[in-house]
């Protein structure tokens, strides 16, 4: 790629996000000879573009951590040569004429609200698109399968599938690449890596954070929507995925879309989803030193939306490999202990000899989503006494890589590789998956149930470890 186009250069994405990542992509040498464009429908001056790279760039122009003098020269000439151009995206023609200015082949990331990138590329036409242009999709991906889909012919009209970025921020290289490299690397894992052996598997991301002013957005995506629908399933597909022949994009995502075609929640035909999905909602309470209102109490919230703070849904990946093992998914907000991890908890072993005492625990393994580390929990015999089992943690850290989440996106989209994106068919069966607890949370048969902020959730719902 030679340019990057950023459609919404004054949203809040492009500030927090987009352009640390970008910066910090440049700075460490890892994207020479690109040219950024700023485009958005304000009317913004030079000036007043420099200044939002200037203070989105401060962290990388530092030298140290992945930055190179080489590399931090190059964002400087980036910051220089790049220019803003004012737009109205959905104006028919306005993006064909954007394109034609700027050097290409170029990526043009969506940094828009849903429904404007949605009509930006409705009124987009195939001949207003230089060859090998990228289109960079932000999620949410429409709302349900039947959006995804229409969104997806609507771009298929324009450009190749692996053209097409739909961005999933939590498919990080290092998250990837780690599971895999762990799970088929490994001849002692993946014999053990099924039904027969492993008794669920649960996939949680719980955060200290509380809504911190979001409501605009979260208030009408709640946990579910937010965490679950995307970043969550991905997730689990590359945690049961086959393994792959190479790491070619094409392997990698045709593995990940057959694990999600064979997903359902629930064990059965018509689950019971009161049974098999869980949400709630978090009351005043304080974490650490910070006092947390009710959420219907915090600023922007509608009572009215029934938004969770915290969901968990139990999906069954139905195949040979996987049939009867529970993956539950879990995440929310304002919870005592941040957790972000995959955990994958093992069947008891068969017959224990009689004689030994102490702890009889499962074999565990966990993968730490950030930080990045890897913990195998076995039985080993107690010091002092062998007769007695003792519970052991064997630790170490995992690789991560030192560009921010969306430093490690745009690597992708600017060489070219959709590897780290999600494929259209994914999109659309993340949203088939989710879609009878929406719809049963929305009807009320699943209830609304309660947790102090600061405490781990309702208290009935135990995760491994707790
Ligand atoms: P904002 O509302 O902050 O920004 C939207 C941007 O779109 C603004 O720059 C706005 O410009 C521009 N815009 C709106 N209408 C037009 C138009 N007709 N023509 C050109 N530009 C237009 O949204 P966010 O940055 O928060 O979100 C953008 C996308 O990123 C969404 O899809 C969101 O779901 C996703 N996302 C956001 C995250 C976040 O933390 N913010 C995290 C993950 C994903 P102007 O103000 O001039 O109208």
């Amino acid at each position: 790629m030679k340019t990057l186009v950023i459609l919404g250069a004054s949203g809040d994405l492009t500030g927090r996000l987009l352009l640390p990542g970008v910066a910090r992509l440049i700075a460490s040498g890892r994207a020479p000879g690109i040219t950024l464009v700023g485009a958005g429908s304000d009317d913004w001056s030079a000036k007043q573009w420099q200044d939002r790279m200037t203070e989105s760039f401060a962290e990388a122009m530092e030298p140290g951590g992945s930055s190179t003098t080489a590399g931090i020269k190059e964002l400087k000439k980036v910051q220089k040569d790049s220019r803003y151009q004012q737009v109205d995206v959905t104006a028919k023609g306005a993006i064909g004429e954007l394109l034609a200015a700027v050097e290409g082949p170029a990526a043009l990331y969506f940094a828009l609200p849903p429904a404007i990138s949605q009509k930006a590329c409705e009124v987009l036409k195939k001949k207003e698109l230089p060859a090998g242009t990228r289109l960079v999709m932000e999620k949410p991906f429409g709302s349900s399968a039947a959006s995804a889909h229409a969104l997806n012919e609507t771009l298929a009209g324009l450009v190749p599938e692996d053209h097409i970025h739909r961005v999933d921020h939590f498919l990080g290289k290092s998250t990837v690449l780690n599971i895999m490299g762990l799970r088929f690397a490994n001849r002692l894992l993946e014999p053990l890596w099924n039904g027969e052996h492993v008794e669920k598997v649960e996939i949680i991301f719980d955060e200290d954070l509380t809504l911190e002013n979001r409501a605009r957005y979260y208030d009408h995506a709640g946990a579910g929507r937010d965490m679950i629908q995307s970043h969550l399933l991905q997730i689990m597909a590359i945690m049961a995925m086959e393994p792959p022949a190479t790491l070619d994009q094409q392997d990698v995502r045709s593995s990940i879309s057959a694990v999600l075609r064979a997903s359902t929640i629930g064990n059965s035909y018509k689950p019971d989803l009161a049974d098999s999905t869980r949400r709630a909602r978090y009351t005043k309470g304080t974490i650490g030193k910070r006092k947390v209102p009710d959420y219907v109490a915090e600023e922007g919230v509608d009572p009215a939306n029934d938004t969770e703070t915290l969901a968990e849904v139990e999906v069954y990946v139905n195949n040979w490999r996987w049939a009867g093992v529970p993956f539950i998914l879990r995440s929310g907000k304002a919870l005592g202990r941040a957790r972000k991890e995959a955990v994958v908890t093992y069947k008891p072993v068969p017959h224990l000899p009689k004689g030994f005492t102490g702890t009889d625990s499962p074999t565990r393994l966990h993968i730490g989503l950030g930080p990045e580390t890897l913990t195998l929990d076995l039985d080993v015999n107690g010091p002092g006494d062998l007769f007695t089992l003792d519970r052991v943690q064997l630790e170490t850290e995992l690789s991560s890589d030192p560009l921010l989440p969306y430093g490690e996106v745009l690597e992708g989209v600017l060489n070219g590789d959709p590897l780290l994106s999600v494929r259209g068919d994914t999109a659309e069966d993340c949203w088939r998956i989710v879609a009878p607890a929406f719809d049963a949370w929305k009807k009320g048969t699943v209830p609304m149930e309660e947790y102090a902020a600061g405490s781990n959730g309702p208290a009935d719902w135990t995760t491994s470890n707790d």
